[in-house]
């Protein structure tokens, strides 16, 4: 019989497909079961108008068999199957022939391309090296076969089929040293593949399984008896859950869903289950875990959503539906409108990814601030897992996405155990509060007791409480909310005195200029200042930081390669005014003058460690602390 040739494009992606490089030839599967489900679809509508070519609806089935002998692996469907003008058609050319010019010498590009078509068909040849499909047309007394190994060509022939639909024997590629084509024979490989591709294609895939069961009537005080039997199994799900309302699911079957399909051992914290109409139609099925997965915190995380064109699933983590600072989210989109062969290439231009990505964000958001509306305890176990990669949004791409997420950042502050939002801190300020302050150390409690946070507090302000390096980066992004600045309570000016308080301190300041000079002398360099503060509650003394970079910004900066140059904020040593300190050192300056400087050093030391910096020389402190005891 002659053979007749492939068009141009059809043999270059047949020669592309024989040869592939391509690791993900598993997917072979999915596209011939993807294909006999449209014919499916095809010939049940054509039922609908011409009932002399249907089925009932419960026999419309995709079949799966194997033969381990022949080496051969075959997909049926019973839809509309193809006339012979078809089969040259389909078979003979590719169906993205207006794809244009694809070069095939660079393996890189293969792959690529691979990824952009979809590639349908003709993947089958990624593991074949015989392809023989036998096809009868609905409507039609003669079947056709199809047939070819390849780029050689193909031939057409009359044949006989019993019924109408597509059978399709694909003669499985020999084993070769680092490529196994036998693993597509084996039953569970094709059940995992099914699961993992195919579950919500809407007609039974039906494959005999063999399985192993006790001999019935067999004495169980003995060993029991196995036998070996066939077994017809649909392994397909069929109904994908976000098909279904979402009134109908229990939280049970999405929990035992998102542990399944997530690889989760917990149920997740927040189900977001809707149906979108509008410019895209979808459904979306979207899942806030309860920790962070494993590998949240490493380079190996990649986020993103499943991907699926109408129960098939595309795409296993679809990047372009997810913004960075939700990329904690998991979950499904679902759309007819998406064609199955969208590519990561072709994605980041695709409208209807964007408009559902729009979409998404959106939605996350209002179920997150629901959350945190309504259940405020779940909200903070939420953010414990959380809450740092949304601080890190606001912070990132200099700020641009604050807008989104400050309102889902939540604190520690001095008024409560509670979390509270920027919006709940600036509707409990007093009137004569000016700026939204806040502490900074290692833990809440720390930041706590902080003597500037304390004097803050005896004012009558709140301070959020903050222990995360990011926190301050974050809130600097931020700078106003709600037409407050934010001030962190050890640096420069609380601007918390009355004009007589800041007289006193003016004065008090000034009469002691030589003795506060001796007292920075005996800290060589380390502050800029030392001066009386008014505002430090009852504690003796505190550091403060003056200028742009807080205490922490510098220890934090101070950690990051390059930024050696920040690695120091200039800092003021106060003391406090109002504490009996201050009248002590003032008599050192005049009676003892090297006592004062040990006294300052050790004030010095104390301060630091208030401020949750780390003392520089603590044997040089515990002996000077002695030399004051014996
Ligand atoms: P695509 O499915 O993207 O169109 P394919 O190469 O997978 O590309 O298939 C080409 C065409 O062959 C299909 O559009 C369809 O018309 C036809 N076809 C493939 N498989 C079958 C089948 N099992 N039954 C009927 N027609 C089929």
């Amino acid at each position: 019989m002659a053979k007749k040739q492939f068009k141009t494009e059809s043999r270059k992606m047949l020669d592309m497909m024989i040869n592939s490089v391509y690791t993900n030839k598993e997917i072979f599967l999915r596209e011939l079961i993807s294909n006999a489900s449209d014919a499916i679809d095809k010939r049940y509508f054509r039922s609908l108008t011409d009932s002399s070519v249907g089925l009932p609806r419960d026999e419309y089935a995709i079949t799966i068999a194997v033969d381990k002998e022949a080496r051969t692996i075959t997909v049926s469907d019973n839809g509309c199957g193809m006339t012979d003008k078809d089969l040259e058609q389909n078979l003979g050319t590719i169906a993205h022939s207006d794809s244009g010019e694809f070069k095939t010498d660079n393996k890189d590009d293969n792959i690529s391309i691979i990824g952009q078509f979809g590639v349908g068909f003709y993947s089958a040849f990624m593991v074949s090296s015989r392809i023989v499909v036998t096809t009868r047309s609905i409507g039609s007394d003669v079947a056709y076969v199809w047939e070819s190994e390849g780029v050689d060509g193909y031939t057409i022939a009359e044949t006989t089929k019993d019924s109408f639909g597509t059978e399709i024997v694909m003669y499985l590629k020999e084993d070769a040293e680092n490529e196994t084509y036998s693993e597509f024979m084996d039953a569970y490989r094709i059940q995992e593949l099914i699961k993992k591709y195919s579950d919500y294609i809407r007609y039974p895939i039906r494959m005999d399984v063999e399985t192993s069961r006790p001999v019935e009537g067999s004495d169980s005080e003995d060993a029991p008896k196995y036998e070996t039997v066939v077994e017809n199994r649909t392994l397909n799900s069929m109904v994908p859950i976000w098909h279904r309302k979402a009134s109908d699911v229990s939280e049970e079957e999405y929990a035992e869903f998102y542990k399944a399909h997530f690889y989760d051992s917990q149920a997740p914290l927040r189900t977001i289950h809707a149906h979108i109409e509008g410019n895209v139609e979808y459904e979306m099925l979207l899942f806030v875990p309860q920790n962070a997965p494993y590998d949240y915190y490493s380079k190996d995380y990649v986020k993103g959503i499943q991907l699926y064109s109408d129960g098939v699933m595309i795409m296993e983590k679809c990047s372009d539906l997810l913004p960075d600072y939700f990329n904690f989210v998991r979950g499904v989109v679902d759309s007819s409108d998406l064609t199955l062969n969208i590519s990561r290439e072709t994605l980041q231009q695709n409208y209807q990814v964007k408009t559902i990505a729009k979409s998404i964000e959106k939605k996350i958001k209002s179920e997150l601030l629901k959350m945190q509306k309504e259940d405020r305890e779940k909200y903070e176990t939420f953010f414990k897992a959380f809450g740092g990669q949304l601080k890190y949004g606001v912070y990132s791409d200099y700020g641009i996405h604050k807008d989104v997420l400050q309102d889902l950042l939540v604190f520690r502050s001095t008024s409560s155990d509670r979390y509270i939002t920027l919006k709940e801190y600036v509707e409990a300020m007093p009137e004569s509060q000016k700026s939204i302050y806040y502490a900074f150390s290692d833990t809440p409690e720390l930041a706590a007791q902080l003597p500037r946070t304390q004097a803050v507090v005896e004012k009558g302000y709140d301070v959020l409480l903050l222990c995360d390096d990011i926190d301050e980066f974050a809130l600097g992004a931020i700078n106003i909310y709600s037409e407050k600045g934010f001030k962190n309570v050890t640096a420069g000016d609380l601007d918390l005195s009355t004009d007589e308080e800041k007289d006193a301190l003016k004065k008090a300041n000034e009469d002691n200029t030589e003795m506060f000079t001796a007292m920075q002398e005996a800290l060589e360099g380390k502050v800029k200042v030392v001066r009386f503060s008014s505002s430090l509650g009852e504690h003796p003394v505190s550091l403060s930081s003056e200028g742009y970079i807080s205490a922490e910004m510098a220890r934090i900066l101070s950690k990051m390669p390059g930024n050696e140059a920040f690695a120091n904020a200039e800092m003021a040593l106060e003391i406090n005014l109002n504490h009996k300190i201050a009248d002590t050192l003032r008599n050192l300056f005049v009676q003892d003058k090297d006592k004062l400087a040990l006294y300052t050093k050790i004030l010095y030391a104390q301060a630091r460690q208030i401020s949750g910096l780390e003392i520089e020389n603590p044997v040089e402190l515990s002996n000077m602390i002695c030399e004051l005891m014996v």
